[in-house]
């Protein structure tokens, strides 16, 4: 038998590691080592049933396990081949059990591209990552293609930011390789920041060769010899699966001088972000690296022409990153027939909130929110129903139950009042009272904002008082008018990206939800 149990953040919280000593234990106890081996994986992303383990033969899903249930475990299934049934998936509300993890309805609208290897590899063992096709790209890029090569496939894929802005890809990866100056640097944005977000994360903790992989190739196509992962201090788990990767690469002679018998020299190290929101915007973020203050700066000149010291740099968020190997084994033309006409391709989001199936999940562009949210996520618990969706965190916006068939992409989302941000996706359900909710974001963003530009510091701050005079039974009619007044001028008048949406939850929100905000000011509740 082959035992895989979740080593991220989720599942050792919930106690994966005293499960598998336990099991370990029970093993040698009972000199079962020839019959059962255990393998660490990454985050399958059905969190919240965590600790879980997949077996094989069979891949049978077992979940919520527990450190009781091991003896019953190793009796029953690895001694008599049977399956525990009470440790088998059932769905909330419903008498169906799941036996296998391929017949969970929580992975069944799923692709995993970005999350590949998740689930999958030990993240800590480069062979694991090279036995599944790992490197392989990069080896045929060194030595097959040329750099202008490598970019045009990026490009003809279709592949966009996954930061948050949707910009494609392949055209950040030409304004840099045509940039003058020398050297050149790529740098990866793992300063995930959103409430509610880990994607960046899990791919870290999971997958961590195929981000190093890809900054690479990045290197090589744009002519760059230094990389750069500029991660949060609160990812302990990432970082030291970084490190052990960049040393098992180094190693193996995937990264440092004349990468695998080329002529290419490439190598990346790990700058530690302090968690500061404002640090996830590129120009801050570049800042941050350098040692300086984390503030953004006015663009013009973009990193492409001016970043890491001044020098041309290529800065893409780690999902981003962790699509690029695939993309060159598979080719654009397999890439581009995934997702919409102008969304190509996957995105991955963490779901949270109140919804039955918290977790991480992967989909095509264009999936339904009503897919997201009752055929993967479960529906709402309780039986409750759904208010809204907020997507793209503190800088995105609401979108209300009615429009549940909206498909998940830049264009739609955008369309909506919303944004796909990072893809962080918080359910609200009808007990929720949105004027809270909007507050709450807004808060979050008044502290975050780095204080730089008047329209940001002081207008968000003005915003957040109006709000908080309105959930206190305070507001008046006019105030309405107020907020929308200032979300404007924040929008059009602040520095970066962080102030020009801070004000996108109030304004969505008093676009679907008006009458909450008219029942706080005329019932003074
Ligand atoms: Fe700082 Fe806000 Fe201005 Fe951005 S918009 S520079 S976060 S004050």
């Amino acid at each position: 038998y082959q035992v895989l149990y979740c080593t991220g953040t989720g599942c050792s919280s919930g106690g994966s590691g005293p499960v598998i000593e336990a099991l370990g234990a029970e093993i040698k106890k009972q000199s079962l080592q020839d019959k059962i081996r255990i393998f660490k994986t990454g985050c399958f992303g059905f969190c919240k049933m965590g600790p879980v383990l997949l077996v094989h033969p069979g891949q049978i899903f077992y979940c919520l396990v527990h450190e009781k249930d091991v003896g019953e475990l190793v009796e029953r299934h690895f001694k008599e081949g049977k399956t525990v049934a009470r440790l088998l998936y059932k769905e909330p509300g419903k008498d169906d059990v799941y036996t296998q993890m391929k017949e969970i309805p929580f992975f069944h609208a799923q692709k995993r591209i970005a999350l590949r290897n998740c689930g999958l590899i030990n993240p800590e063992d480069i062979e694991e990552y090279i036995a599944n096709d790992g490197y392989f790209a990069l080896y045929d890029v060194l030595h097959h293609k040329t750099p202008e090569q490598v970019i045009d496939v990026i490009r003809q894929s279709g592949l966009r930011g996954r930061g948050g802005g949707g910009f494609p890809s392949g055209q950040k990866w030409t304004f840099t390789a045509q940039a003058e100056g020398s050297p050149k640097y790529v740098v990866c944005n793992a300063d995930e920041g959103d409430p509610g977000a880990f994607m960046d994360r899990s791919i870290l903790e999971g997958d961590p060769h195929s981000v190093l992989e890809a900054m690479t190739i990045a290197g090589y196509s744009i002519g760059g010899s230094r990389g750069i992962i500029y991660v949060r201090a609160e990812y302990p788990i990432a970082i030291k699966r970084l490190e052990l990767a960049i040393e098992q690469a180094r190693q193996a002679g995937l990264l440092g001088s004349n990468i695998l018998a080329s002529d290419f020299s490439f190598d990346i190290e790990l700058r530690l972000g302090a968690g500061a929101f404002v640090c996830g915007e590129e120009t801050a973020l570049l800042k941050s690296a350098m040692g300086e203050r984390g503030e953004p700066r006015p663009r013009p000149p973009f990193p492409a022409v001016c970043g890491f010291r001044n020098k041309p740099t290529l800065l893409n968020n780690v999902e981003t990153y962790a699509n690029v190997p695939i993309i060159l084994r598979q080719g654009w033309e397999w890439y581009s027939k995934l997702g919409t006409e102008k969304s190509k391709g996957t995105k991955v989001f963490s779901i949270a909130g109140k919804i039955n199936n918290t977790g991480l999940i992967e989909v095509p562009m264009g999936t339904t929110l009503q897919t997201i949210i009752y055929d993967i996520g479960g529906g709402i618990p309780g039986g409750k129903k759904l208010k809204a969706v907020q997507t793209g965190g503190p800088s995105g916006g609401v979108i209300p139950a009615q429009l549940l068939n909206t498909p998940i992409d830049y264009e739609s989302l955008a369309q909506v009042g919303s944004m796909m941000g990072s893809g962080g996706l918080i359910v609200m359900d009808e007990t929720d009272c949105m004027v809270d909710i909007a507050k709450f974001y807004l808060e979050f963003s008044q502290e975050e904002s780095c204080g730089k530009c008047t329209p940001c510091r002081v207008g968000t701050k003005r915003m957040l008082e109006i709000m908080e005079r309105i959930t206190r039974g305070q507001g008046e009619m006019e105030d309405l008018a107020e907020l929308e007044e200032l979300a404007r001028d924040i929008k059009d008048a602040a520095l970066c990206g962080l102030g020009q949406t801070a004000p996108n939850p109030v304004l969505s929100t008093l676009r679907y939800f008006r009458d909450e905000y008219i029942a706080h000011v005329r019932d003074k509740t």
